[in-house]
């Protein structure tokens, strides 16, 4: 009799525990390390011109719980010099560093790294690159360049592609998050259909 009631009770607390834990989905953490040089643009600044309208839109079309957090003075990160590298060895170092500081913490395809820097990459003439990301993977680079860079970087590392980036009219020719950039355009501070539709099965795949 003891040993029945006790096997219920054991019972009464696995579902207890297991039906909140099935609803919970784990956040996707974006975590932004702001370059020692932009030390006079505050956190607030960066998230007003660069995250909040990416925020927003995510928010738009998904309702996975998502979480910004912004990280300064990180040796071996924060102060890597990069004024003579190209984007693709800034990414490496960047990615290393990361691998390390995340070494202790169990590994998820929800956590995002994202560095962001005042200066563009790889100038040649009038070219140039304002960042760059590891498809479907946990980091990135961005420069100031953009306001859209942040949101082209990450939407690379949720899976959203340049063939499903469109451009679309607000009055003036502009392009979604992750379409190649031209000066001539505006911004359609949005993801295209496709590229949402990437994003949020994403989401779900690597929440499991
Ligand atoms: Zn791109």
């Amino acid at each position: 009799m003891f040993r029945h009631s006790r096997a219920a009770l054991v019972f009464g607390l696995s579902c207890t525990l297991q039906i909140p834990a099935a609803l919970a989905a784990k956040s996707l953490v974006v975590t932004v390390y702001p370059h020692d040089e932009l030390v006079e643009i505050s956190d607030e600044q960066l998230n007003t011109d660069y995250f909040q309208h990416w925020l927003d839109e995510m928010r738009s079309f998904t309702d996975h719980p998502i979480e910004i957090v912004f990280r300064r003075n990180v040796e071996g990160i924060t102060n890597i010099d990069y004024a003579n590298m190209a984007s693709s060895q800034i990414l490496d170092t960047f990615t290393q560093a990361i691998v390390e500081l995340q070494s202790s913490h169990p590994f998820s395809f929800l956590n995002k790294h994202l560095l962001m820097t005042r200066d563009s990459y790889d100038h040649s003439g009038a070219n140039y690159n304002a960042g760059l990301a590891y498809f479907k993977q946990n980091t990135a680079i961005a420069s100031l360049a953009a306001y859209n860079g942040p949101a082209h970087e990450i939407g690379h590392m949720l899976s959203t592609t340049h063939e499903d980036a469109e451009l679309k009219f607000n009055g003036w020719i502009c392009e979604t998050y992750t379409h190649p950039r031209s000066p001539a355009r505006s911004n359609c501070y949005r993801y295209s259909d496709k590229n949402r539709a990437n994003i949020s099965e994403y989401l779900k795949y690597n929440s499991n």
